[in-house]
């Protein structure tokens, strides 16, 4: 309906285009229990309200320029009995120079509590390091009081199942409701201002009387988590308290954040390995919040993000990317008419992957978002000088950030709160819409198989993929994604497979199957539930088109967990599954296990689980576990090479061992009569630069999950260790992350000061992880002498990606090479590998096709000669200049022919062989006994790509991806991919673990 002159005051009054829409909103209003009005027209504070001047004149000194700073915030509202944040901090929020422990952020959400009945405070969770997370719900008292009916109201909403599905009872709640919006701060340590930021925003929406205030906290529950990554956020403060009272010096870089990973605690919402991501999970979903605002500061001046650019995740609403356009546009219109520069919206931030925290609310039918305004990674006041990129005025920037500019905590946090308030008064004033919207999203994600489908995802009854299948699972668990099982065997019917132009079906082939039958038992992820999109974004294949306009993709392109955790899940689109008699799953710790028999032997079969190592070490000195070397029977059960089998051992301490690692042994009347090595249980160093520790701490987490002991070292100590061999039999060197080999050795540029990173009265939370009185120095030469004397004395070394390649370029891994990558493109993508030989005990337990994570395409070569010399070959051999066709033979005139010896045509994953001419008198020749194992290849091309973004992939195509090369009486073991990637490569795990335990039998 057009909207015409007359009408159009009315159509202004109620903040909409056309007057249908307006009697849309009106016919709500009997219903609510608080009207809502349209949007106000200006966001004029209230006149009659006294304002703090003392803090206000604060605010306006800290603002480095008058249009860094909004209407909204350029001043504070007074309270006789509400304390300021100048009350903790000591002056106002932003100041320079000063920066708060997350602790101190929550003393003053505490004391804003004791105050204002508008604040509550609630405790959601603890991190790795036992540091509290918090969140802090700000709204009318009343409105505050009847949270948890108003909860009650939500959560019927994000389950409509318990309204059958119908509107109308839907439209009822929605009238009664107010919505929840959800803000999270200082994920990214670095990224300093929002815990100030927050306390202001907590205290203005607590205090201030403005018109636009008021109807903020009428209608609806603002909560906040002020530090998301908290021992991070410590740990930053440490370094900001060092640097003040260090001036004139460089201060050290924030090696750790985290307790384990850095900048990745924002890749974690796939696979949600972190404390922080399951806490704020479960506190958005306790508060059946509709938004998931995240806030960061790398991009001037303010990035709303979530607009950003394609490819967009491909199994969210369309609802949702609309939602996201609405809220930018009126989030970034309000900027703009405050004057405020350099706010927008497009860029280059591509939303494909979910692994990003925000994204929780993406996949659990909420509405995710994210702000990068301008950091100065601390409270300092700094002149800024940015590149042309960043200030160019474009299309979707037309109000571009200044070139240079003088920038201050302060203004960081006017651009915070200034873009929160507004965007929480325009949330605030759409709320029905919202929470309508809310209500769909979970609806049609509740009718997906019989929409868009599938119908469900199922894990078919298999006791050999039992142990990589609960690893799956209790990921979908911690999505709160519903799980059930199946209490009859189930058929469905399985659409016909792709048809491709030009190929017909050969004669004699029979017809691809029509239907797949699932035993009793198995597992069903079922997408008529509310969280289907949660489990469908990470179950499914993932296909970024080559020539897709996107040519930086963010982040990894691929990521489907049921490749990476070598779990094989099955699509199901026939709808009958959903009839299937099933039964829920509530708790993936009370599936009842078979009794285990009475030995006195037992053998776990080795099917690649991940927890083999951790049953190893658990059982040392409590059990003989040897590992059988071949296939063998036993008793009427079949156990693959690999298996391991346990004697000597009290039932009492192997069950529950079992239980805890998800694993079933075989009781055995005999031991079985196979060659057999005991299991080794070898003493591991985990080695991290300083360069870079996020990588390793990826591999370091996997290894604690998994209850496998290590000691932690540096490339310093190793530099000053000469003897490790007589200290660790296996050294794992996880990767840096982009580094280069000359990094590892030198380390940083040693002039200027020490950077030292210790536990001090000014630093108590830097050093505990490990520690240095100076980061800079690497492994420099010494140390690589001495991990070089460490495998050449029977070490191993376990090494990946950037690591092996320093493995490599410092002779530690004699014929083998990085596959050049021509013009290879991956960008963390998800592809197939094959074993080329399953007798080796690096790759027990795998069959078939087994998925690696590839960062960016790495592959190696391998040769009989410790130099990368061309050898020809039939494929590269070009005939000469001769007699007859290209491809006959030429023949000299005059003599009889002489046959040549045949070139050699070997594997790409193969060394070529070497005739008696290249041989002789070589020095570069390796003894075959010293020549490197291939364990794994990948794929062959038509095969390679399961998940992401693959081109021109002919130089991966077959190569050598994991090599164990032989360095003296040692080896080094070589990753091309990364086997402990953000916790979700759980199918290579198993290959870095066997290597442990068959310690000494590796060749
Ligand atoms: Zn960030």
């Amino acid at each position: 309906m057009k909207c015409d002159n007359l009408q159009l005051p009315f159509a202004v009054r109620f903040g909409v285009g056309c007057v249908a829409t307006a009697m849309a909103v009106l016919a709500f209003i009997p219903f609510s229990v608080r009207a809502q009005t349209s949007a106000p027209e200006t966001f004029q504070r209230d006149p009659k309200q006294a304002i703090d001047e003392s803090y206000t004149q604060l605010i306006r000194k800290y603002t480095t320029a008058p249009a860094l700073n909004s209407p909204l915030t350029d001043y504070l509202p007074a309270s006789d009995s509400v304390p300021t944040p100048a009350k903790v901090l000591g002056d106002v929020a932003g100041a320079p120079d000063v920066l708060p422990y997350a602790e101190e952020t929550y003393r003053y959400f505490r004391m804003l509590a004791a105050a204002s009945p508008r604040v509550k405070v609630y405790s959601i969770g603890h991190s790795e390091e036992g540091r509290e997370m918090i969140a802090v719900a700000v709204a009318d008292a009343a409105l505050l009081a009847q949270a948890k009916e108003n909860g009650a109201r939500l959560a019927q909403l994000a389950d409509p199942r318990r309204l059958q599905l119908d509107d109308t009872k839907a439209q009822a709640l929605i009238n009664q409701s107010a919505p929840v919006y959800y803000i999270t701060g200082a994920i990214h340590s670095p990224e300093t201002g929002a815990p100030t930021a927050l306390m202001e925003l907590a205290y203005r929406l607590a205090v201030d009387n403005a018109p636009y205030v008021q109807y903020i906290r009428a209608h609806l529950i603002t909560l906040i988590t002020p530090v998301v990554e908290v021992d991070g956020r410590d740990r930053m403060v440490d370094v900001y308290k060092w640097h003040k009272a260090h001036p004139g010096q460089n201060w050290p870089y924030l090696v750790y954040w985290g307790h384990y990973v850095a900048h990745d605690n924002n890749r974690d919402a796939m696979v949600m390995t972190l404390e922080l991501t399951k806490n704020v999970l479960n506190t958005y979903l306790e508060w059946h919040a509709q938004v998931l605002h995240d806030l960061h500061e790398s991009v001037p001046f303010l990035y709303d993000n979530t607009v950003g650019d394609g490819p967009y995740n491909s199994w969210i609403d369309p609802i949702l990317t609309d939602e996201w356009a609405m809220l930018a546009s009126d989030n970034m219109a309000r900027l703009q008419s405050f004057g405020m520069p350099g706010a927008f919206t497009h860029g280059n931030f591509d939303t494909w992957s979910p692994s990003y925290l925000m994204f929780l609310a993406g996949m659990h039918n909420g509405i995710s978002r994210l702000y990068e305004t301008f950091g100065n990674d601390g409270a300092d006041t700094e002149k800024r000088v940015l590149s042309p990129g960043e200030y160019a005025r474009t299309w979707y920037r037309p109000n571009p950030p200044y070139p240079t500019v003088l920038w201050s905590q302060r203004d960081n946090n006017n651009y915070e709160e200034a873009a929160l308030l507004s965007t929480l008064s325009y949330f605030a004033h759409n709320a029905k819409l919202f929470l309508n919207n809310f209500y769909l999203k979970s609806k049609r994600s509740v009718e997906k198989p019989r929409n868009e489908g599938p119908a469900a995802y199922v894990l078919a009854q298999d006791d050999g993929s039992w142990n990589r299948q609960m690893q799956l699972l209790k990921v979908l668990a911690l999505q709160h994604v519903e799980i059930q099982r199946l209490t009859k065997a189930a058929t469905v019917a399985l659409p016909p497979p792709p048809h491709k132009e030009g190929e017909e079906p050969k004669p004699g082939t029979p017809p691809p199957p029509s239907s797949q039958t699932f035993p009793v038992g198995s597992f069903v992820i079922r997408m008529d539930q509310p969280f289907s999109r949660a489990a469908d974004a990470l179950l499914d294949r993932q296909f970024w088109a080559p020539d897709d306009p996107q040519k930086e993709p963010y982040d990894d392109t691929g990521w489907s967990l049921g490749d990476l955790f070598n779990a094989k899940v099955s699509r199901v689109v026939d709808t009958g599954i959903l009839s299937a008699p099933m039964s829920p799953v509530p708790d993936l710790t009370q599936i009842p296990t078979d009794e285990l028999g009475p030995g006195p032997f037992y053998v776990v079969n080795n099917s690649a689980q991940v927890s083999l190592a951790s049953l190893v070490y658990a059982l040392q000195g409590a059990a003989d576990v040897s590992i059988g070397e071949e296939n063998f029977e036993s008793d009427g059960h079949k156990f693959a090479a690999g298996s391991l089998i346990i004697g000597r051992v009290e039932m009492s301490k192997l069950k529950p061992l079992l239980e805890q690692f998800d694993l079933t042994a075989v009781s055995l009347a005999r031991q079985p009569s196979v060659k057999a090595h005991p299991a080794a249980a070898p003493r591991i160093a985990f080695m991290h630069t300083w360069l870079s520790t996020q990588a390793e701490g990826w591999w370091r987490m996997a290894f604690d999950k998994l209850h496998v002991p290590f000691v932690y070292i540096n490339t310093q100590t190793v530099s000053k260790e000469a003897d490790l061999r007589s200290k660790y039999d296996v050294i794992v060197f996880a990767p840096v992350g982009y580094s280069s080999t000359q990094e590892i050795v030198d380390g940083l540029p040693m002039w200027g000061n020490a950077l030292p990173w210790q536990t001090s009265s000014l630093t108590p939370n830097l050093g505990k992880l490990d520690s240095t009185e100076d980061l800079r120095p690497g492994l420099g030469e010494a140390g690589v002498a001495h991990l070089k004397d460490f495998v050449q004395q029977g070490g191993l070394l376990i090494t990946s990606e950037d690591t092996a390649q320093f493995a490599i370029e410092e002779g530690m891994a004699p014929g083998v090479f990085v596959a050049p990558p021509k013009t290879l493109k991956v960008v963390g993508s998800v592809l197939s590998s094959a074993v080329v030989d399953n007798k080796r005990p690096i790759a027990y337990g795998y069959e078939g096709a087994i998925a690696l994570y590839s960062s960016s395409g790495l592959a190696f070569t391998v040769s009989n000669l410790t130099v990368n010399r061309d050898i020809l070959t039939a494929k590269d051999y070009k005939r000469p200049t001769g007699r007859g066709g290209p491809d006959d033979e030429d023949t000299p005139q005059g003599r009889p022919a002489e046959k040549a010896p045949p070139l050699p045509s070997p594997k790409a994953w193969e060394a070529t062989p070497l005739n008696e001419e290249q041989e002789r008198n070589n020095p570069f020749l390796i003894p075959p006994e010293y020549r490197p194992q291939v364990i794994l290849r990948y794929a062959a091309m038509k095969d390679l790509l399961l998940s992401g973004l693959l081109d021109n992939g002919d130089s991966l195509a077959e190569h050598p991806v994991v090599v164990l090369a032989q360095f003296g009486k040692g080896g080094v073991l070589l990753f091309a991919n990364n086997p402990m990637y953000r916790g979700e490569t759980v199918g290579s795990y198993a290959l870095v673990f066997n290597s442990i335990i068959n310690f000494e039998h590796l060749k």
